[in-house]
């Protein structure tokens, strides 16, 4: 429906700002009539009380729905957020994954009977939907981080308002029309299309929502985790990442080179997990930090239909800006400037917000471009002398998401892997990610997990039932 708050917003394409579409910019009143909906549908509509096995079936019929728009999803992810065309198609592969799985697994963790010792009691731990929940998702990659919330959500029984980046919203609208035609009912999946201070603080304010699940930047984060105090809400968090990627002398060198452009300037750096801290031994600092250097001159930049792109822009002028601060600072602080750091000078990218791969030399763990998360395409290099300062030094962030070490001995590998305080460690890889395994982040990255198990009991209760079978009295107070 038409947003009551009665604003229009601009959604430009941030490869050449071109304009995608015009829409309604819903505010408070639109979010407040989402949430009566949705508290509503949990608390009278049939959705909570379906059988799991027939959530999961609604799941994967919206999986299917997703392969057959795939193409016209792909291009609305790549209008709003300028990453190229090939990049989206992945991403809507991948929400098609995530669909899949948790429609496989809505039936598979229906609880456990508890052995009290007591023939005469059967006692039993159900899992029930959490109610109403807010989910607020970033810009970067839109659907994939709206269908983490949104399929475990659905697969657990709740109801929904999804809060999207007002930069980014089409596919999420795109989504919901998906849903209702797959068959879910009416007031079950609702969508506020509009700023976070306007249509997402209620959210997290609101007594009538019963969890909030955010993914976005640390202030926002702690803001919605203080706002949803105030009614005890459940609070999910998936925040940033200032990611290392650590890499011993003895790694296989080609592999290990090649990642470690893909682990940070993939989507121009605008990943949460992106590798932006490269650590490395100091005996091969100057060989492979040169290789990256030249490989990352090369990377061409693009809008999402050039074939020949090899990553986009950034999201906006804005945050373009935010990145040449960060670089500026960095520089200021005493790091070496070995690539990138000023806009292109291709009049083809004038238009639209594109910074080049930028390569930040001789940065300790002091920097602020060290410990800041840019969400830009900036590398950091620190080098280490050996494995106890290696950790220490992937270690030295308030962030946790992910990180990655490179090594042939895997029995330094895993002693590493155990070390690093993260959600996520690759070993000998970058990026790799599947909807079994959890994923979230240590520290300030965040609290609770997404995907896997974790990611299903995040939107679910625990009850213990206990039926005495064969009451009697005891005599307590006789
Ligand atoms: P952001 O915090 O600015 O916005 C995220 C969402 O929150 C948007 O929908 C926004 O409108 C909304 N919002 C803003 N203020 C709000 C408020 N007061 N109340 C409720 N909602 C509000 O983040 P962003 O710039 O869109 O995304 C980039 C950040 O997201 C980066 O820090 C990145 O690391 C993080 N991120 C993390 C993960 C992860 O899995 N950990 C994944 C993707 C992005």
């Amino acid at each position: 429906m038409a947003a009551r708050a009665g604003g229009r917003r601009e959604i430009r394409c941030p490869a050449d700002g071109s304009l995608v579409a015009e829409i309604d910019e819903a505010g408070p009143e639109d979010t407040d009539l989402a949430i009566a909906a949705a508290h509503r549908a949990f608390h009278e509509g049939p959705w909570p009380r379906t059988p799991a096995r027939q959530r999961g079936d609604l799941l994967l019929r919206v999986a299917d729905l997703l392969v057959r728009d795939k193409a016209q999803l792909a291009r609305e992810e790549s209008l709003d957020t300028g990453k190229r065309l090939v990049e989206s198609e992945y991403d809507i592969e991948d929400v098609v994954g995530v669909f899949r799985h948790y429609g496989h697994v809505a039936a598979e963790h229906a609880g456990r009977v508890v052995d009290t010792g007591n023939p005469g009691v059967v006692s039993r731990i159900v899992r029930e939907p959490v109610g109403v929940c807010g989910l607020i998702t970033p810009w970067n990659y839109p659907l994939l981080q709206a269908s983490w919330k949104v399929a475990p959500c659905l697969a657990a029984g709740n109801t929904f308002v999804l809060k999207p980046s007002e930069l980014t919203p089409h596919t999420a609208i795109h989504l919901v029309r998906l849903l209702l035609e797959a068959g879910l009912p009416a007031g079950v999946a609702n969508l506020v299309v509009g700023s976070g201070p306007h249509a997402g603080a209620p959210l997290s304010e609101d007594p009538r929502v019963d969890l909030v699940s955010f993914t976005g930047g640390l202030a926002t984060g702690k803001a919605v985790m203080a706002a949803a105090s105030g009614t005890v809400k459940r609070v999910a968090l998936e925040l940033g990442g200032k990611n290392p990627n650590v890499v011993f002398a003895d790694a296989d060198r080609a592999a290990a080179l090649d990642l470690a452009l893909a682990a940070v300037f993939l989507h121009s750096g605008q990943v949460c997990s992106a590798g932006a801290r490269l650590v490395i031994e100091e005996s091969i600092h100057d060989e492979f930090v040169d290789a990256v250097v030249e490989r990352a001159g090369r990377i061409r930049l693009g809008g999402p239909f050039d074939d020949k792109a090899q990553t986009g822009p950034l999201t906006s002028a804005q945050h373009r800006d935010k990145v040449e601060r960060y670089v500026a600072a960095g520089i200021a602080e005493g790091a070496v400037l070995r690539c990138g750091g000023v806009r292109p000078d291709d009049p083809a990218l004038a238009d639209g917000f594109y910074y080049p791969p930028t390569v930040l030399d001789r940065c300790s763990s002091a920097m602020s471009v060290t410990q800041d998360e840019s969400f830009g395409p900036v590398l950091t290099v620190e080098t280490f002398t050996d494995e106890d300062e290696a950790v220490a030094i992937a270690n030295d962030s308030i962030y946790g998401l992910a990180g990655a070490v490179w090594t042939q001995d895997a029995g330094k590998a895993q002693r590493v892997a155990a070390r690093l305080r993260m959600g996520t460690v690759w070993i000998n890889d970058y990026h790799p990610y599947v909807p079994q395994a959890e994923w979230g982040g240590y520290k300030q990255s965040g609290i609770g997990r997404e995907l896997g198990r974790a990611g299903l009991d995040e939107y679910q209760e625990t009850k213990h039932i206990w039926h005495n079978i064969d009451p009697a009295a005891q005599g307590w107070f006789a």
